[in-house]
């Protein structure tokens, strides 16, 4: 990491990025309604209607550490965000960076598990680009490959119930023990000695994530999808730091909990409980000494070491789509965002 990289010393990063209006939004003539004026600052522009029915626009601006126009790519975003993450976990600290947002905001894409069938696609998100720092920081004077060792693990959230991605979604116990260590019993963690072999791990678990769903973006909006780098010392298996990626479920679902389907209305109790529960211990992170409420959600639980750690740190990427009929979607997770960096 060059002295040009940003390295932001505080522990919680907020990010929002807007991406473009697709194909499908340009055809029914979508009106594009968030702006970035600036690096630091985005704005709802939502249409509204007097009493008299003179129509003006309601203008909303929140500010953040990083706000990524729609000319933003992965790269940029990820050297803002993820970046100084990386050295945190080679300084013996333990790294999460969450995608927040609604379905089909741009949370997969800009991570990385994308997968319909292109075998390319992981290439270019914050998976594959944290992937590649590791291994070549493994390789600098400072982290001697024989020291340390790289291992990695895939699981996803649903419903509460954890499943492990490189084990063909096996459900796996979450337990905890006298000490309030929370272990995630059998999950999966594949030793990995190169970029490749972590593409290859992705690939899997993406492929296995999807698989039996009749669109990616159907079950991927009801889960919470985390990906994790492990470094560990050679000789003993002493975890030295840990760098997770999390893919989170839409935050639109946290309002199914209404829902005629009680499956539905379920699933999205639990996607609210854990997103809320999030904001807390994010937030607690901020305010040193103040209560986790870490075990309000499996999601919570199952990160209880990477909000506890000494050398903790997080970043939220928080994601938008940029049309009108977005804009009460857009405006909930802005404010989410926003109550997450506040401290
Ligand atoms: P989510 O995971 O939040 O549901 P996706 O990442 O699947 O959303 O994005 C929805 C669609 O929009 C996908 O087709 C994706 O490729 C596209 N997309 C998302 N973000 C961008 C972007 N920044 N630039 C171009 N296309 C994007
Ligand atoms: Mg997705």
């Amino acid at each position: 990491i060059t002295t040009d990289d940003p390295v932001y010393n505080q522990l919680i990063c907020v990010a929002v990025r807007k991406r473009p209006l697709n194909k499908k939004e340009l055809g029914k003539r979508e009106v594009d309604v968030v702006t970035v004026p600036n690096k630091e600052l985005i704005a709802v522009h939502e249409p509204k209607l007097k009493v008299d029915l003179t129509k003006y626009l309601e203008n909303q601006h929140f500010r953040f550490d990083y706000a990524f126009d729609e000319n933003s790519d992965n790269e940029i975003v990820y050297r803002f965000t993820t970046k100084p993450l990386v050295q945190t976990i080679f300084d013996g600290g333990m790294a999460t960076c969450f995608a927040y947002g609604q379905t089909g905001s741009g949370k997969t894409h800009t991570m990385g598990g994308d997968f319909h069938g292109k075998s390319q696609d992981c290439h270019k998100g914050i998976y594959a680009l944290a992937t590649k720092d590791v291994f070549r920081l493994l390789k600098s004077a400072k982290f001697r490959d024989e020291d340390l060792m790289v291992t990695c693990s895939f699981f996803e959230i649903y419903s509460g119930k954890v499943f492990d991605l490189l084990n063909n979604k096996s459900k796996l116990r979450v337990l905890e023990d006298g000490k309030q260590q929370v272990q995630v019993v059998g999950l999966q963690e594949k030793k990995a000695g190169s970029v490749e072999d972590i593409l290859n791990l992705i690939q899997r678990g993406n492929s296995v994530r999807t698989s039996g769903q009749t669109s990616a973006n159907q079950h991927s909006s009801r889960s919470h999808a985390v990906f994790q780098i492990n470094l560990k010392f050679r000789t003993s298996g002493r975890l030295h730091g840990k760098l997770s990626l999390i893919d989170l479920a839409g935050n639109e679902r946290g309002a199914d909990t209404s829902s005629s389907n009680r499956q539905t209305r379920m699933e999205g109790a639990e996607i609210n409980k854990s997103l809320l529960a999030l904001k807390e211990c994010i937030r607690a992170l901020g305010r040193r000494g103040t209560h986790l409420p870490f075990r309000a959600s499996k999601l919570t639980q199952v990160l209880r070491d990477s909000f506890i750690g000494e050398n903790s740190r997080t970043c939220m990427i928080a994601m938008i789509s940029p049309g009108m009929s977005s804009c009460d979607h857009s405006l909930n997770t802005l404010r989410y965002a926003d109550r997450v960096k506040e401290l």
